[in-house]
């Protein structure tokens, strides 16, 4: 596996100021991106959907109404996520740069950057690299750093958007047909942080650069976040490196039995597929999604039902609650996965459990309850043995102590307390 380093390269123990950005990066003044160049980088969205960016430059640029706003997702409502804030932590102006760059591709005015005010670290770094600029008197669009609550579903774009616009930070509905978000009359580009800082090299590189690691779908490089060992330490990984490599850059120190992939919303995948790569064409055939570069590693002792519904307890805590399918039914499959996991009348559970998944699935106005039911079946899948001991009463031993991995402890935390 290839050591080197992108967009966390250059890594300082404090966030690069503007003179180290531009020595180590090169100079922010000419910075410029053709839409074919980013077309022919093939670079995908780094926030979990995997959109192609230039797709979504595409679609704006199609459209009558002026682009107003590029806002940078760096909201990291993903509890075992921690790549924007490492990101920010150590390269706040190479994510600028790219919102910069991208928003004089579409002629937009404002670059909107979007952290959790929870994450306040974050916030005073971003908050200083943006005052930065503004005395340096760069030309370009005006950059505005906004904080909205860190919910899980408040990073969702169309939330995110229209909490931007006023309105509370929950989804909107939006017809499958891609359509234009926007913050008044004027439309809207969002993209994560990472995805905006890959632009920012691909602007100083070229696409050629950016394809020289990755895969031929999923170009340049991935931050994972990997967990489950105790720590969360974030590694930046060609996309296509097998997990077991990723595991072992991060120092996991065991053979996981799984690993939860993707996030909360994601999929338990077993031990023997780690050979697998970071990406989502070698997940496809496992049914898994590398979505925003998380990795939770499951230790032999670890209780993959007991985890499984320590994470869909939160999840449901975390419903957004307009959607009745997503605001009853997530608390419903948290019972049962709860009964599951004591083993108290498990067959029942499992059996309502199963019909359950069924009639909510693609009942939500998001992907909230559909991510959770992905990973619910993935639990069933990858711990079929513990399942059918759990359902006939005997659960793991280790199932009343099972906590790998981290749960907030409440929805709305201004300060998150983790279990
Ligand atoms: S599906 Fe759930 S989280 Fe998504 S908008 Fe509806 S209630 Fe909210």
């Amino acid at each position: 596996m290839t050591t080197k380093f992108r967009v966390l390269d250059g890594a300082h123990d404090t966030p690069a100021d503007l003179a180290q950005h531009e020595a180590h990066f090169g100079p922010i003044r000419g910075l410029h991106l053709e839409p074919a160049e980013l077309k022919a980088s093939g670079l995908t969205g780094r926030g979990g959907a995997g959109v192609a960016t230039a797709l979504k430059v595409d679609f704006l640029r199609q459209q009558k109404r002026a682009v107003g706003y590029v806002v940078v997702n760096a909201m990291e409502g993903e509890p075992a996520a921690h790549k924007d804030r490492t990101l920010i932590s150590k390269n706040p102006h190479l994510i600028l740069d790219g919102a910069m760059v991208l928003a004089n591709m579409l002629g937009a005015d404002d670059v909107v950057v979007c952290v959790a005010r929870e994450h306040t670290s974050a916030v005073a770094t971003m908050k200083a690299a943006i005052a930065e600029r503004g005395r340096r008197r760069l030309q370009g669009p005006a950059f505005e750093l906004m904080t909205p609550p860190g919910r899980y579903v408040a990073g969702e774009e169309s939330a995110l958007v229209h909490w931007l616009d006023d309105g509370e930070a929950l989804p909107q509905y939006r017809s499958t047909r891609p359509s234009v978000l926007r913050i008044g009359r004027r439309g809207v580009l969002v993209d994560n942080a990472e995805t905006h800082a890959n632009v920012a090299l691909i602007a100083r590189h070229g696409s050629d650069w950016f394809r020289s690691v990755g895969t031929s779908r999923q170009p340049g490089t991935l931050i994972t976040t990997v967990s489950g060992h105790g720590r969360t330490t974030v590694v930046e990984v060609p996309y296509g490196t097998p997990i077991r490599d990723v595991l072992h850059a991060a120092s996991v120190p065991f053979d996981p039995v799984a690993v939860l992939l993707g996030g909360y919303g994601g999929t338990w995948l077993a031990g023997h597929h780690l050979d697998r790569g970071c990406d989502n064409e070698s997940l496809q055939g496992v049914g898994a999604n590398i979505g925003a570069g998380v990795i939770v590693a499951v230790a032999p002792q670890g209780c993959g039902v007991a985890e499984t519904a320590r994470i869909v307890e939160y999840m449901a805590r975390e419903s957004a609650r307009q959607c009745g399918p997503c605001a009853f039914g997530l608390p419903a499959l948290a019972a049962d996965l709860e009964l599951l996991r004591r083993g108290h009348d498990g067959a029942s559970a499992l059996a309502r459990l199963e019909e359950r998944c069924g009639t909510i699935e693609g009942r939500g106005a998001c992907r909230h309850p559909d991510g959770v039911i992905r990973l619910i079946r993935s639990a069933l899948r990858t711990f079929a043995d513990d399942v059918v001991r759990h359902a006939g009463g005997q659960p793991c031993p280790h199932a009343a102590t099972s906590a790998v991995v981290r749960i907030p402890h409440r929805s709305h935390p201004e300060t998150l307390e983790w279990a």
